[in-house]
């Protein structure tokens, strides 16, 4: 089509119209080049035990990717925590972050392309001043990632004005995403110091999201909010309502992430290894009111996460898909075959020009799509929808792996070797289907999460430590507070 658009220009005399058409069709492409190439490497290198038409690495995405080494330091404590003890030794230092996480921001869209979620986490993301956070999220947006905010939400509605406006009021994105973390096993929120129930913070939940809800209301900015939970024993049967109460509060997302022993050890404090999968995720169903369909897109590794995409119609939640109708898994294989990666938060004009384009690759996701929205309201009823629309909200649950596990895994790994034995061999499976991976341009290399936190994250911080060392205090702390 580029080649066509161009002689036609040519022949007309046309060459700036042709270098515009030129511009205009390269970006109209449901995938960019660099993305189609990461794509179609990382399908052809995907381990085949997580490979299926379910997987969405490969056809959808190239999975998450977080920074590491750029701020450590956290102001709140949890149990468990997955930072290493060293962690808090580091200052927190915009300079250092900037140049980190421009560099591994440029290292991911060399190896996966352009629009994919990135993470920005550390430590806590609002101990940065709010420009050099603003700077933060600015140079992951110019390197083509589509950056979330990772934070305890304990900060002032000032701070997000900050970060969110620049110096003329006007917003500085067109999009503002913060995963939120809340549960009760952290310690030092103002105004929850020690909560003692899951319900102790839901004000403090229903406050964050009123704080962003105003920003948006106020300036037109679209913000997204993920509610973050640690599950332990201690927490999980207050899932159900937890998920009743919040759910209409302004979250589109509950991510619950069952307790690994990974990071300080002086924070673990239960026996976290006393839940399985299905125990955490029957909580989740339960408090959505509904069964959690986990089956039909599947992001790396099951045993690694469970994703259920639906929406709120009224108080009832509805599964978007449904993984047991056959129909429902024809749907989704031709909407990865017409949509594949498409990034779509690009404007209408040019997401619906790449949408055609999607389509025409694939014409049979037409019908197909027409077909599923009939039984998508059927499900929800139409009057119910018309009454009260629909509003989407995911459920996810991501399993972090113990350290002791993912050690000798890795360590394996590194020299080529598949263990024998059997708990390693999955701990290995785990690992070489990762969903969810940092930057390491100094190596050259993606590292899943999991080694991150458990290999290198303990020397990061020491030589972080070294580097920036902590300054002693001098009356009162970021905002005002002590850290615990
Ligand atoms: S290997 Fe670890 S970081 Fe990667 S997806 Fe699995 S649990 Fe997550």
């Amino acid at each position: 089509m580029a080649r066509i658009a161009a002689r036609t220009a040519a022949i007309l005399g046309l060459d700036e119209l042709g270098s515009r058409l030129g511009v205009l069709e390269r970006a109209s492409r449901p995938e960019p080049p660099a993305l189609a190439e990461a794509l179609r490497r990382r399908r052809e290198s995907f381990p085949a035990w997580a490979s299926s038409a379910a997987q969405s690495i490969g056809a959808r995405t190239l999975g998450c990717e977080g920074t590491h080494g750029v701020f450590p330091k956290c102001n709140l404590a949890c149990t468990p925590c997955y930072h290493g003890a060293d962690a808090n030794r580091v200052r927190i230092d915009g300079e250092h972050t900037l140049a980190e996480v421009d560099a591994q921001s440029a290292y991911h869209a060399r190896r996966r392309g352009p629009g994919q979620y990135a993470q920005l986490i550390g430590g806590e993301v609002t101990l940065l001043p709010a420009r050099e956070h603003a700077a933060a999220l600015e140079a992951m947006i110019a390197n083509g990632r589509k950056p979330m905010s990772m934070s305890h939400g304990d900060f002032d509605e000032a701070y997000l004005r900050d970060l969110a406006l620049d110096e003329h009021g006007k917003p500085r994105f067109d999009r503002l995403y913060f995963a939120l973390h809340f549960d009760k096993l952290m310690r030092g929120r103002r105004g929850a110091q020690r909560p003692e129930r899951e319900a102790d913070l839901h004000e403090h939940r229903a406050s964050a999201c009123a704080m962003f809800r105003r920003l948006s209301e106020e300036t037109g900015m679209r913000t997204y909010l993920a509610h973050n939970m640690t599950v332990t024993p201690a927490n999980v049967d207050e899932i159900p309502d937890l998920i009743r109460r919040c759910g209409q509060m302004g979250f589109r997302m509950f991510s619950f992430q069952p307790a690994a022993f990974q990071g300080n050890s002086v924070r673990w404090k239960e026996d976290y290894r006393g839940l399985t999968s299905d125990d955490v995720w029957s909580r989740i169903e339960e408090g959505a009111g509904a069964r959690l369909p986990y089956r039909l897109i599947q992001t790396g590794d099951l045993r690694c996460n469970r994703t259920a995409y639906g929406a709120y119609v009224g108080a009832r939640w509805v599964p978007l898909f449904d993984d047991r109708d056959p129909r429902d898994h024809g749907l989704r294989d031709a909407f990865f075959g017409a949509m594949g990666a498409m990034n779509t938060e690009v404007g209408p004009v040019l997401a619906g020009t790449r949408m055609a384009r999607g389509i025409a690759r694939e014409p049979r996701v037409v019908p197909i799509a027409l077909a599923w929205a009939t039984r998508l309201v059927r499900r929800a009823g139409l009057r119910q929808l018309v009454r009260h629309g629909a509003r989407s909200m995911t459920f996810v649950m991501h399993s972090f792996m113990d350290a002791a596990d993912v050690l000798p895994a890795w360590r394996l790994l590194e020299r080529g070797q598949m263990s024998d034995e059997p708990s390693v061999r999955e701990t290995q499976e785990r690992l070489l289907a990762c969903a969810y991976h940092m930057a390491h341009p100094e190596t050259g290399r993606l590292i899943p999460a999991c080694a991150q936190h458990a290999v290198y994250d303990p020397a990061e911080n020491m030589r972080l430590a070294e580097l920036l060392p902590a300054r002693r205090a001098t009356g009162g702390s970021v905002r005002g507070r002590a850290a615990p």
